[in-house]
């Protein structure tokens, strides 16, 4: 990773790429885009960003790879609690909330199954992407529920006869209804944050990283 320039990693492809690099242009950062391209320097700011998969973004953040990164707090949570439980570095600073990437992480269960709350899920299996932030609730309301990890494709586990539930991230809901699903949970909600690493920039990148947070502020209250 350069020295003088401030290494951004953002969603290659996906629901945040777009805004995230919409962000970055209304602050007046320009690209010249290469959809191919894992590097891309600009070239108006010693700014470069690191185009990766969303799940990867909070580990390059946590382990000091690069210096800045906008990704989901579902994500984000999840890695840290992965990494507390592997005694791993989790640390990072938490610059900015986005509004941007809203979303919420629900249990949904088949829509002709009952529920009265959380103590029907005693005993289930539960399919989801994010076992460490479903235990965690779990956990919290005094239910033994087993998660099944998934990284792909969680909504059709029930009928699979892969789970009894999931616990996915939910939007509309439009996705669990077309598998018969009924969201009857939410147990996170989570929007993109930019977060830092833990250890101190070197004085020239932290004086490009003031400028960019005072540009972000400056375009989050523009659009209030
Ligand atoms: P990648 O290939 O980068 O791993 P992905 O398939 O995991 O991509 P996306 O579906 O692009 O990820 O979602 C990225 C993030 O967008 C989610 O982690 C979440 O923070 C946010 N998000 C917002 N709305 C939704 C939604 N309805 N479903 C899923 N994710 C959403
Ligand atoms: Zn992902």
């Amino acid at each position: 990773m350069s020295k003088q320039r401030l290494t951004i990693a953002v969603q290659k492809s996906g629901r945040l790429s777009k805004e995230s690099i919409k962000l970055l242009s209304a602050c007046g950062v320009k690209f010249n885009m290469h959809e191919a391209r894992l590097m891309v320097h600009s070239t108006s700011h010693p700014i470069d960003l690191l185009r990766v998969r969303d799940d990867d973004i909070p580990g390059l953040v946590m382990d000091g790879v690069v210096d800045l990164g906008l990704v989901g707090e579902n994500v984000l949570e999840e890695e840290s609690l992965e990494r507390e439980m592997r005694q791993q570095s989790n640390q990072f600073r938490s610059l900015r909330r986005l509004d941007f990437g809203h979303c919420r992480l629900s249990i949904a269960l088949p829509t002709e199954q009952n529920f009265n709350g959380i103590a029907d899920l005693e005993g289930l299996k539960i399919a989801t992407t994010y076992p460490r932030l479903l235990e965690r609730y779990l956990k919290d309301q005094g239910v033994n529920a087993k998660p099944v990890m998934l990284t792909g494709s969680v909504e059709v586990a029930p009928r699979a006869g892969l789970a009894n539930a999931v616990c996915d991230l939910v939007s509309t809901g439009a996705t669990l209804e077309a598998n018969g699903l009924r969201e009857q949970q939410v147990i996170f909600r989570s929007q993109v944050q930019l977060i830092q690493r833990a250890e101190a920039l070197d004085p020239s990148k932290q004086q490009m990283m003031d400028k960019l947070l005072a540009r972000i502020d400056g375009v989050q209250l523009a659009k209030e």
